[in-house]
């Protein structure tokens, strides 16, 4: 299996026709990222060089598609060669801790629909109902939908005094947590096409230009799939945990696996799979549980990793419709199943993190 090592051993053949030397030692790769079966990598040419950026990117994917395993390189361009020390000596950019916040929960799935901000909203309230300090980042570039389950489309989040890079956004609070969203910034309804560089640009303000101010959790709700925008999160700040959604059709574990594999790649520590939609139950028949996207999912997903099943949450009718009306079930309806389930795992991610 092709490795950042064998990746950066190949580039380190292509070198500066003027000084003779390789990219790799004239700093000029700055970031190698192996998902197979692609690579991506930032080429970062100081302006002199960039009468020779055609040859050097052609190179690139020449050498790179050798490898067997590889179909796809992907070349992002930074023109501006990075004066700060980013990246640590094997070309891994280093982790950034976000200043005041202690852990950082990923909230991922293989594909959408499975009901990821759901989880995502009702841990980051069930959270902030433990007594935790709870921020909640929607990085769904693609369907933020966290503002209208918290019921707080309307809102325009304000900035900081400051100028430049010293401003910061400033987070919409209700119950209890701090949320930013890409639907802020956004208009309803309009398509985002977001490339390689700009969505790591924008993600990196998400993360850093935020005033979060003290969080004992950031949650953050992360895009379906396994594109640039998970891999940028995970390269950026250290996650502490991921929790990766599943619906229990055993259909459905193919994506979940891809997810899986890619936060392993990626290094980032995985907490668990929850399980969502796992059993109907009934508005007027509560005792009733149907198993109505059969079962096992999460179960086989979890024991394939090694992984706990955190939660089981049931599909309920309250979810959708309290959901609709902008407020996250388990502020509405405590008391409801899945409410409950959704406490518990807010109480499992307490215990495992704070005594
Ligand atoms: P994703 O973020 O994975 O795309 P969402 O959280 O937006 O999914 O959920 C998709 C739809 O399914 C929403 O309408 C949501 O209210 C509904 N939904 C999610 N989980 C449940 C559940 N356990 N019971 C009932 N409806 C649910």
């Amino acid at each position: 299996m092709t490795t950042i090592e064998d990746a950066n051993y190949s580039l380190s053949k292509i070198l500066d026709s003027g000084s003779k030397k390789n990219l790799i030692e004239l700093a000029w790769i700055k970031n190698v990222r192996v998902i197979l079966p692609r690579i991506i990598i930032t080429l970062s040419l100081p302006s002199f060089a960039n009468s020779q950026r055609e040859r050097i990117v052609k190179e690139i994917r020449n050498i790179l598609l050798e490898f067997e395993d590889v179909n796809d390189v992907q070349i992002e361009i930074d023109n501006e060669l990075s004066q700060s020390n980013s990246t640590s000596e094997n070309n891994v950019p280093e982790l950034q801790p976000i200043k005041g916040i202690k852990h950082i929960i990923a909230i991922s799935s293989g594909k959408g629909g499975v009901g990821k901000s759901t989880i995502a909203v009702n841990i980051a309230c069930s959270l902030a109902k433990l007594g935790l300090k709870t921020g909640l980042l929607d990085a769904d570039i693609y369907g933020p939908n966290t503002p209208s389950m918290l019921g707080v489309t309307e809102e325009n989040p304000t900035v900081t005094d400051g100028i430049g890079n010293d401003q910061r956004l400033i987070p919409i609070n209700k119950y209890g947590i701090s949320l930013v969203s890409m639907g802020f910034l956004i208009e309803e309804g309009q398509p985002v096409i977001w490339r390689g560089p700009m969505l790591n640009s924008i993600i990196k303000q998400f993360l850093y230009q935020v005033k979060w101010n003290d969080l004992d959790f950031l949650v953050i709700d992360l895009p379906p799939g396994t594109g640039d925008a998970q891999i940028s999160l995970s390269q950026s700040v250290p996650i502490t945990g991921a929790i990766v959604v599943t619906t229990p059709q055993k259909v459905s574990l193919q994506d979940a696996r891809r997810g899986l594999a890619m936060f392993k790649q990626l290094g980032v520590p995985l907490l668990g799979v929850v399980e969502n939609m796992s059993v109907f139950i009934p508005p007027d028949m509560p005792n009733k549980k149907y198993e109505i996207f059969g079962n096992g999912g999460g179960k086989i997903l979890a024991a394939e990793n090694n992984l706990p099943l955190l939660a089981q949450i049931p599909i309920e009718i309250a979810l959708v419709n309290e959901s609709n009306k902008g407020v996250p079930i388990s502020i509405s309806e405590p008391d409801k199943e899945s409410s409950i389930k959704f406490k518990e795992l807010a109480q499992l991610i307490k215990k495992q993190f704070f005594n």
